[in-house]
């Protein structure tokens, strides 16, 4: 009972696709919409810029315009990133789309259902209690009694029995946590 937990190979939640954006279409009763390969629109008079990456709806592909900066000066932004925005960088598109303050700014969640995946090595249980510790490649929102049912195979009451986790169990998180599995009861 007091042995000391074993740490066994960490897990991994890491998206298989890019997250949908959970808003209305402006024209079709569709509410999720897509930065497909990722576009921007920029404006700039010389001296202020403004930039928008631009959605299709996935139903219509209705083309709409999410505001990423809104009149900031030129100079207050590096070089790079303001190449980034006139030359459609993807990688500058996916960072966007996943930054928070941009979802807070244009009121959106989004939508990761089916868009992600946890790699989570075999357990071995015969060797008592195990700690294992999730990373997360990327910010999906999960809940860990959830996860942790899945990744092992077992039920949610099952987990709520074997598990303490350094997090809340049923409070969803994006940050990575890890965890002690004790064994079974006898
Ligand atoms: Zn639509």
């Amino acid at each position: 009972m007091s042995s000391l937990p074993h740490t066994a190979p960490s897990w991994a939640v890491r998206r298989t696709r890019l997250p949908l954006i959970g808003l209305e279409c402006a024209v079709c009763p569709s509410d999720r919409l897509t930065i497909g390969d990722g576009r921007f629109r920029a404006v700039s008079d010389g001296r202020l810029f403004s930039a928008w990456l631009l959605v299709d709806c996935v139903a219509c592909g209705q083309t709409g315009k999410l505001r990423v900066h809104r009149r900031v000066p030129v100079r207050s932004l590096p070089a790079d990133l303001l190449d980034g925005y006139w030359n459609d960088s993807p990688s500058l598109a996916v960072e966007t789309l996943l930054d928070p303050s941009f979802a807070q700014r244009n009121r959106f969640e989004l939508d990761w259902d089916g868009r992600w995946e946890l790699h989570a090595p075999p357990v071995l249980e015969d060797q008592g209690p195990l700690r294992i510790a999730v990373a997360f490649d990327d910010p999906v929102p999960v809940r860990p009694e959830r996860l942790i049912a899945h990744g092992l195979g077992i039920s949610r009451g099952e987990v709520v029995r074997r598990v303490e986790a350094d997090v809340p169990l049923k409070r969803r998180t994006k940050q990575g946590f890890s965890f002690v599995l004790a064994e079974p009861d006898l």
